[in-house]
């Protein structure tokens, strides 16, 4: 018997162990089938090498974490770490990647000449690179050592003990709760349990009918015989860590002898149970004999030149060299490239911690530690906004091993590529189509994928609409996966009317006798309003930390519909309200398939739907924020007179299979009104920013109580919600951060994730950035303190190695008096 038992002691294991007891925890055991600490996993024979910048906060976040962890423990070196840049495309990138970086919080981040780089590798041929990114704070991890320093530190506390040739065989649960885990050397009853078996995950997700999208893909690495330039080098490493991503390649030093790792291959999926046990595997179960061709030979269409070739173009030193050492080791990939992180919906105390690097995994420990003890992922004190690494992210097909090692091996593939955010996966696509999917296809649209969904961007049918309205040119970076009609569509939607797809919007229904109870403790304002009214609403943790905002609108006494948004958000917000709902008294149905929706906004919705309706449309009768039920023609629609896009309109749900006509009937009587279809573009990006709504996951996290996110209005703290107590506090103390407009002064448009400055001080960065094309200004809004975030005060925003002027703004900077909504 235990109070908690880790699966695995690879570094991800040790982190979370020692984790947990730091924050307390006792009576932890940890099994790993193989030998401790050289376990046979990843961990064992992976080099190591920490970049620290990512474009994605949450990933940069946790390898510092696990930099500053490992360099506590003596299991890091820190020797910087480069990356080059073969193309100029790529240099750009970099200061891209520089500016990112100082958004994160790395410091020290440089561009350095080619020849700057050389002085600090100089076996490396500086006249094939246009220069590099050097950030002095990164550098290699020494996973083995730093792993048992972790589990010895939870040993001395006497809070956990760690057991090898330990074999799981299977996980026990008893009505929705985690029981035992059962090994080849007995059973352990526990309260709890972590997986992180990393690319045995998926054997562990069959144990308990769990879907575990991850792919196990093996990926080269080699060490080379000493060579002349490194002769006298000592094991410590003294050079920089070096990434060539122009032909994923990487590398480091091995005392005299350099190594190389390479993506540069088509991925080599394994299936998780063709992994060896241990005892079985001649080497480490987690390593494969070297495939030379793989090096040797380019193997993909997307590769002209072999990593061999490649690598030592680069690195000429390697011509005349033979390699001590050539194997591939597997690791985990996942459809999105991100860990799997959280507890199992319906089975309480089954965590997961999976496709984890090292160079997170110091982080990963401290999140699933705090999270699994008080309920909110932490890293270190601070709040840390998971959601992208949320199992719970996935959606129904994600487990398929058809779309994971579609998606896993694409993800295997790019992992160095220079992808644009706007980049649309090819692999898997057209899996959910909306029924208007025919109808947005006859008008062009530019469909671009979110959870599944095809969702129109842009349409090509617009493209008329640019002889009439202003779009301002964008190049490079910022015009990549965007289209001018964007702004169009914009424009048309402010002076006409727009018909916008929201099928993947999720209404989650509560309803039953305690139904009103339960959505007043869930959410933070007062929903026991009048039938038929719409409320806009936060829902928090226990924190005060926002994990949505919604629109709730109660149909009856006890039945109430909050509408979320679709994929990650669906799933992840659906599971809090079901996790957080009494036993009885209240059902809960998310409606994603069986409903489909329309958003009809503009001046001119409301001469376009009166027409299919006896119900009044007035503003009288049918007031803003009001909800009916009612016929539009003959289809039965669940109409809210809401529009995140700032216009008048309403959003009008009904059952799927009426789509067809349902869109067919809008759109006849559109074509006297310039009605346009509008697209994902503008509409999550344009409009909305302007309008000042809040997006969730981009400028709305639980990093955030409401009253930083600026929705304050929107908390009534004479009820009792969840998340009240922390609120009563926050609403006493002064804010840390608050987030703010800027409008840029020369008007132009810039990206979000760049540093917002104060001289040479980062004072924040973007959440969300796009061009408000009504009020014609480049928008940029970010978290900033409360003596940044006065209206009028001047700062900079970093853009592409430029710094572009910006005030802030006093928000909404789009129809301030709502004449436009309310009329
Ligand atoms: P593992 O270390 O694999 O640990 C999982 C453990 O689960 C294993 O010890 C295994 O024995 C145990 N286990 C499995 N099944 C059972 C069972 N049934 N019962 C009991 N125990 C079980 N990352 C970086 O950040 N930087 C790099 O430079 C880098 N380079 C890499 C190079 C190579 C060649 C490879 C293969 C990987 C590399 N990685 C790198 C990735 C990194 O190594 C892994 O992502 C990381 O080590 C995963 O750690 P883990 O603790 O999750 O998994």
């Amino acid at each position: 018997e235990a109070e908690t038992v880790i699966v695995g002691a690879g570094c991800v294991g040790c982190s979370a162990a020692y984790h947990l007891a730091e924050q307390g925890r006792e009576d932890i055991v940890v099994v790993d089938q193989g030998p401790l600490f050289e376990t046979g996993g990843s961990t064992s024979h992976a080099p190591g090498l920490v970049f620290q910048t990512a474009e994605n906060e949450l990933m940069s976040r946790l390898a510092q974490y696990t930099v500053d962890l490992y360099g506590e423990l003596d299991g890091f070196a820190d020797c910087g770490g480069i990356e080059v840049a073969y193309t100029e495309e790529r240099l750009e990138y970099l200061k891209r990647k520089r500016e990112y970086g100082r958004s994160w919080g790395i410091e020290g981040g440089e561009l350095l000449s080619p020849a700057e780089v050389a002085e600090r590798i100089p076996q490396i041929d500086s006249s094939v690179i246009y220069g590099g990114y050097h950030v002095p704070s990164d550098g290699k991890a020494h996973a083995v050592d730093a792993s048992a320093a972790m589990a010895h530190a939870a040993e001395d506390r006497g809070a956990a003990e760690f057991y090898g040739h330990t074999t799981v065989t299977d996980i026990e649960t008893e009505s929705g709760e985690f029981e035992a885990v059962v090994t080849d050397r007995g059973r352990i009853e526990a309260e709890e349990v972590l997986v992180a078996t990393n690319i045995w995950g998926p054997l562990f997700g069959e144990m308990v009918d769990v879907d575990v999208p991850l792919v196990p893909c093996a990926h080269q690495y080699l060490v080379s015989e000493p060579l002349d330039e490194l002769a006298g080098a000592s094991e410590e490493l003294e050079q920089p860590i070096l990434r060539h991503q122009d032909y994923s390649l990487y590398f480091r030093q091995h005392g005299e002898s350099y190594g190389i790792g390479s993506y540069d291959h088509e991925p080599l999926l394994v299936d998780p149970e063709d992994i060896r046990a241990p005892e079985e595997a001649e080497e480490m179960p987690s390593i494969r004999e070297f495939t030379e061709e793989h090096f040797y030979e380019p193997t993909h269409p997307d590769i002209d030149k072999s990593a061999y070739d490649a690598a030592r173009e680069l690195v000429p030193a390697f011509e005349d060299c033979g390699f001590e050492r050539a194997f591939n080791g597997i690791f985990s990939f996942t459809p999105d490239g991100m860990p799997i992180l959280g507890e199992t919906e319906g089975i309480d105390g089954l965590w997961w911690a999976l496709a984890v690097w090292v160079t997170q995994s110091g982080g990963v420990g401290s999140v699933v530690a705090s999270w699994m003890d008080e309920g909110v992922p932490r890293l270190g004190n601070e709040k840390i906004d998971v959601s992208g690494a949320h199992l719970e992210r996935f959606q129904p097909h994600s487990g398929s091993r058809a779309f994971s090692y579609a998606r896993g091996g694409q993800q295997y593939q790019e992992v160095y590529q220079l992808i644009h955010p706007n980049e649309q996966p090819v692999e898997q696509r057209g899996l959910r189509r909306s029924p208007f999917y025919e109808r947005q296809k006859e008008l062009g649209a530019e469909f671009y994928e979110s959870g599944g969904w095809e969702v129109p961007q842009w349409y090509e049918a617009n493209e008329s609409l640019l002889e009439k309205y202003d779009v301002p040119e964008r190049s490079g970076w910022l015009a990549e996966g965007w289209s001018p009609i964007q702004g169009a569509e914009h424009q048309a939607v402010r002076e006409n009317v727009g018909i916008y797809d929201l099928s993947r919007y999720t209404g989650i229904e509560i309803e039953g006798e305690g139904a009103l109870e339960f959505v007043q403790r869930l959410f933070a304002n007062d929903l026991d309003s009048s039938i038929g009214q719409v409320r806009y609403t936060p829902m928090l943790d226990h924190d005060g930390g926002v994990l949505a905002d919604m629109a709730v609108t109660r149909l009856g006494e006890n039945r109430f519909v909050a509408t979320t948004g679709g994929g990650a958000s669906a799933t992840e917000h659906t599971r809090w309200i079901r996790e957080h709902a009494p036993e009885e008294g209240v059902d809960i149905d998310a409606h994603v398939s069986d409903q489909c929706g329309l958003g009809v906004w503009g001046p001119k919705a409301r001469e376009v739907l009166q027409p299919l309706t006896d119900e009044d449309l007035s503003n009288d009768s049918f007031g803003y924020f009001r909800a009916k039920e009612f016929y539009l023609d003959s289809i039965p629609v669940l109409a809210l007179r809401v529009s995140y896009v700032g216009e008048l309109g309403w959003e009008l749900y009904a059952p799927t299979e009426y789509g067809g006509r349902l869109w067919d009937l809008i759109w006849e009587q559109g074509e006297d009104h310039g009605m346009v279809a509008l697209g994902n573009g503008a509409f999550l990006g344009s409009l909305r920013l302007e309008k000042g709504y809040r997006l969730w996951g981009t400028d709305l996290t639980p990093e955030h109580d409401p009253y930083e996110a600026g929705i304050g209005f929107a908390v009534d703290t004479d009820t009792e919600f969840i998340g009240r107590e922390a609120l009563l506090e926050a609403k006493e103390s002064d804010l840390d951060r608050e987030i703010v407009p800027l409008t840029l002064d020369a008007g132009e448009v810039i990206d979000g994730g760049k540093p917002i400055l104060d001289g040479e001080d980062v004072v924040g960065h973007v959440k969300a950035a796009d061009y408000g094309y009504s009020i014609d200004a480049g928008i940029a809004y970010g978290y900033l303190p409360p003596e940044f975030a006065e209206t009028g005060v001047s700062l900079e925003i970093e853009f592409e190695g430029e710094r572009y002027p910006a005030t802030v703004a006093e928000e909404p900077l789009f129809d301030p008096d709502r004449e436009k909504i309310i009329r």
